[in-house]
């Protein structure tokens, strides 16, 4: 509150009552109430610096006939000798009789009595606070909440009319506020048909080609019109503003109620079923099919690795962004350019990307057709050349991975086993627990075991040698074989399926706008450990 709104208050009276509350409260503890009301008052009318007396209540109840101290403020109320009356709230008026409280009220309003509480400064002439005075006056707590609720349940009776009774007006049309239904701004229609336009047959560009375009370009396109935007041209067009035009149903002359609940500050969606959707409630702006196709679109912006079809794509799950180290994926996009003529050509967009934020993005059939000309170069290559690749790959990931059950470590802890008793033995034998015979028998089970275990080292290795011999062969030609097979597959995830059965990995490192490094890993089928 502002000194300035205090600028109409001549002169106050302060009148004090005891509330039912009140008395009860005296009966309990003693406290004289009158007395703390008063100190309140008093502090609140010093503050405002407006000149102005106090009146006390004798009496007691609702009634103004059971107040004699109320009788005579209402006399100098009506004789214009102050034109504000000052209570803690403004129930102190009292809550009675009906008749009682159009007296008050009819004097508030036809003298423009301002009454003054600690929080607020209510003018008559303001019709909320008009709308304030008259609940507190004539409505008891629990009777303001049966209109509250009472209003509501009419509202979605309204609702359920289709006419418009929640939220503010939608850009294009106007409230008519005796038929609560939306009607056409013919000037403003013309701007949501043309945003329409725009976002579903795109914009014509400098070179006279038709372009697709996004909310923010449409924004930009309005600014510089000089359109104003919604809510009488504040902060112009964005990108935002553009969206809710295109999301918005009413355009097509639905209205929607209960979608969203609100709890605190926050609104979550609503399960269907408590929606409120009525259709034809008014003139709409834009015909189904403009809508549907803006619709499609939105959609197909929000899920843009496809809309129907997730089956894995060529190079599903095979690439890795060297920069983060993440599997890059397919982003698909169509764009639809209409020309002078009237005629539309779609392009395509497809691209390989990783999710990291501005980290790399790739033309998709160009990785494609990179990779199947890594592959044909690594069938043409000889047997020592793959070897090297796959002592690098291969043996460099089974040394990370400390495999338990790899045969070489459990030889080594078997031998340990072996030795262990052996030792035992000698101790027992030393100690005479065991007979020469006995001991001799004995060491000689342990080192046939040794010598049987010295065997299998050599003959492992010797095995794994011909392992990767066979399946750098078998590489050679699944490779050729596998192309062939490519070339001439149709179904994209029966591409997938070959290339992951012959590549391990792809490495992408981007090199510059356009470019790339490729580093593909083969896979040595027949080397996969269980
Ligand atoms: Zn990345």
């Amino acid at each position: 509150m502002t000194k300035s709104d205090y600028a109409n208050v001549q002169k106050i009276i302060c009148y004090l009552r005891r509330s039912r509350q009140d008395i009860e409260r005296e009966r309990r503890t003693g406290e004289d109430t009158l007395s703390t009301q008063k100190k309140i008052m008093t502090k609140v009318l010093d503050d405002i610096s407006i000149p102005y007396d106090m009146a006390e209540e004798i009496g007691s109840g609702d009634k103004i006939e059971t107040r004699p101290v109320f009788q005579e403020v209402l006399k100098w109320l009506r004789e214009g000798r102050y034109n504000a009356i000052a209570v803690k709230e403004i129930a102190r008026l009292g809550r009675g009789s009906y008749s009682d409280m159009g007296e008050i009220f009819d004097l508030i309003k036809e003298k423009r009595i301002y009454i003054i509480t600690p929080y607020k400064l209510y003018d008559i002439e303001n019709p909320s606070d008009a709308r304030q005075i008259r609940f507190e006056l004539f409505f008891a707590r629990e009777e303001f909440e049966m209109i509250r609720e009472r209003m509501l349940s009419s509202k979605l009776n309204l609702a359920h009319e289709g006419r418009w009774v929640v939220g503010a007006t939608p850009y294009g049309y106007s409230l008519n506020s005796k038929t609560t239904r939306l009607e056409i701004v013919e000037e403003e229609a013309n701007i949501v048909r043309m945003i329409f336009d725009l976002y579903v047959y795109g914009m014509e560009q400098a070179d006279g080609n038709v372009k697709d375009v996004a909310f923010r370009a449409i924004a930009g396109y309005l600014n510089r019109l000089g359109i104003p935007s919604p809510r009488n041209g504040k902060g112009g067009w964005s990108y935002l503003t553009v969206q809710r035009v295109i999301e918005n149903v009413a355009y097509i002359g639905t209205v929607k109620y209960r979608t969203r609940k609100r709890i605190g500050n926050k609104y979550y969606p609503r399960p269907e079923e408590d929606w409120i959707v009525v259709e034809n409630a008014h003139e709409p702006i834009i015909t189904r099919e403009v809508w549907n196709l803006a619709q499609n679109k939105l959609n197909s912006r929000r899920l843009p690795h496809t809309k129907l079809d997730f089956s894995p794509c060529e190079l599903a799950g095979l690439v890795i962004c060297t920069k983060c180290g993440r599997r890059m994926i397919r982003q698909y996009s169509t764009q639809h350019y209409r020309k002078k003529d009237g005629s539309v050509s779609v392009y395509k967009k497809e691209f390989l990307w990783c999710n990291t934020d501005g980290c790399t993005f790739v033309k998709y059939r160009d990785v494609e057709r990179d990779i199947l000309l890594a592959l044909a170069h690594l069938g043409t290559l000889d047997n020592g050349e793959l070897k090297a690749i796959y002592e690098k790959e291969y043996q460099q990931t089974t040394r990370k991975a400390e495999n338990p059950l790899d045969v070489a470590t459990m030889v080594e802890k078997k031998r340990k086993d072996l030795q262990r008793r052996l030792d035992f033995i000698f101790d027992k034998y030393e100690a005479g627990i065991y007979s020469d015979e006995d001991f001799l028998r004995r060491k000689k089970e342990i080192e046939q075991e040794l010598a049987s275990l010295d065997k299998i080292i050599p003959l492992e290795k010797n095995q794994e040698s011909q392992e990767v011999e066979r399946a750098i062969i078998a590489f050679k030609s699944d490779v050729k074989s596998a192309l062939e097979v490519y070339r001439k597959a149709t179904d994209k995830t029966e591409k997938n399926k070959i290339l992951s059965s012959i590549i391990d990995r792809v490495e992408l490192t981007k090199t510059g706008k356009g470019r790339y490094d490729l580093r593909v890993v083969p896979r040595f089928s027949s080397l996969i450990l269980p």
